[in-house]
C-alpha cells in the first residue's frame, strides 16, 4: 500500500539519510516535508522562542522574521527534495507578510522546485484582503497550499485565526488546492461543515464534478485518541474520503515514529470504522496524489 506522509517538519539541520532511513523503518513512501518557519533558526526545535509581552493583530510571535530567512529555509528544503526527489516533497513554510512574498514563492516554485505551501496564521486573518495576490498566485502555479487549522500550540495567542470557517474565503479562488491540518481540532465539526460548503460550491455553483473539489483535510493529531475515532467517523459518514490525507506531524529526524500513527489509523479505519480496503488505499497515500497533482 502507498503510503504518503503529508505533514512532517523540519528543523534545517536534517540530513536526507536520516531522514530516509526514518522513512524506510516506518513504511512511508513519500513525505510532505516542510520548511522551517522563517524565523532565526533554532537547530533543535520547530518553534523558535517567542517575543514577550502581548502581540497584536499582524504582529510577528517570532523574532527576526526575513526575507533571507525566507530564501534560506527554501534553499534547504529545495536541497533535501533534490537528493530524494521521489521520496521529498518539499514544501515552503511561507511568512505571507513579508516584503516580497508572492515573488518569493514564484522563485520557490519556478526556480527551486518546492511543490507546495505550508501556512499558520500569525496575527493575520486567512480572509484578510494582503492575502489574496499570494492565493492567485498559488493557484496559477498550480501548487497547494497546506494551512494549519484549530488550536495552535506556538505562535502565542494565535488559535482564533486558525478557525476553519476562516479559510471559506477561499470559496473565491476554485482552482486552488487546499487542505486544513489536524481536522482543525478542536473545531472539527466546523471543518466538515466548510468541506461540505466546498463541496456544495463546487457542484452546484461551480457546475463541476465531485472530484473536482479543492479543500482537501490533513487527518494529522490534533485530535487526541479520544476523539480520533469519532472524528474520522465523521469525515467517512459526511462523505470525505476521497479528501482525507494521512500525516503525521513527525520531526524529519524522527519520521520512523510514523510507523505507530500508521498502524494506529489503519486499525481505526479498519476494525472499528470497517472500511474498505480500498477506502483504506484513499486515506493513507491515494488522495495525497491528487492533492499534490502528482501521478505514480
Ligand atoms: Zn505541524
Amino acid at each position: 500500500m502507498l503510503i504518503i506522509d503529508c505533514h512532517i517538519h523540519s528543523t534545517g539541520s536534517e540530513s536526507i539519510d536520516t531522514i530516509l532511513k526514518g522513512m524506510d523503518s516506518a513504511g512511508v513512501d513519500k513525505a510532505i516535508i516542510f520548511s522551517p518557519y522563517p524565523s532565526e533558526m533554532r537547530r533543535t526545535d520547530i518553534f523558535p522562542k517567542p517575543k514577550s509581552g502581548v502581540t497584536r493583530y499582524m504582529e510577528f510571535s517570532y523574532p527576526d522574521v526575513t526575507v533571507e530567512k525566507q530564501r534560506e529555509v527554501i534553499e534547504f528544503i529545495a536541497s533535501l527534495q533534490k537528493e530524494a526527489p521521489d521520496r521529498v516533497i518539499g514544501f515552503v513554510w511561507l511568512e505571507p507578510r513579508l516584503k516580497d512574498a508572492v515573488q518569493i514563492l514564484e522563485w520557490a516554485v519556478t526556480s527551486k522546485e518546492v511543490r507546495g505551501v505550508k501556512m499558520i496564521p500569525d496575527h493575520w486573518y486567512p480572509y484578510d484582503e494582503f492575502m489574496y495576490p499570494v492565493y492567485e498566485k498559488a493557484e496559477k502555479l498550480g501548487i497547494p497550499i497546506l494551512f494549519h487549522s484549530g488550536i495552535l500550540f506556538g505562535f502565542k495567542d494565535s488559535s482564533r485565526f486558525c478557525r476553519p470557517v476562516n479559510y471559506e474565503v477561499l470559496l473565491s479562488f476554485p482552482d486552488l488546492r487546499f487542505a486544513l491540518a489536524h481536522i482543525s481540532w478542536p473545531w472539527v465539526d466546523e471543518c466538515i461543515a466548510l468541506w461540505g460548503r466546498f463541496r456544495s460550491y463546487t457542484i452546484r455553483e461551480l457546475g463541476r464534478s465531485r472530484e473536482d473539489i479543492r479543500m482537501f483535510i490533513d487527518i494529522t493529531p490534533g485530535t487526541p485518541l479520544i476523539y480520533r475515532r469519532n472524528a474520522l467517523q465523521k469525515l467517512i459518514a459526511y462523505g470525505a474520503e476521497d479528501y482525507m490525507l494521512f500525516g503525521t506531524d513527525c520531526r524529519a529526524d524522527r519520521i520512523e515514529y510514523a510507523k505507530q500513527h500508521i498502524e494506529r489509523d489503519t486499525s481505526i479505519l479498519r476494525q472499528i470504522i470497517g472500511v474498505s480496503e480500498e477506502t483504506v488505499r484513499k486515506i493513507m497515500g491515494r488522495n495525497a496524489l491528487r492533492f499534490l497533482d502528482m501521478k505514480l
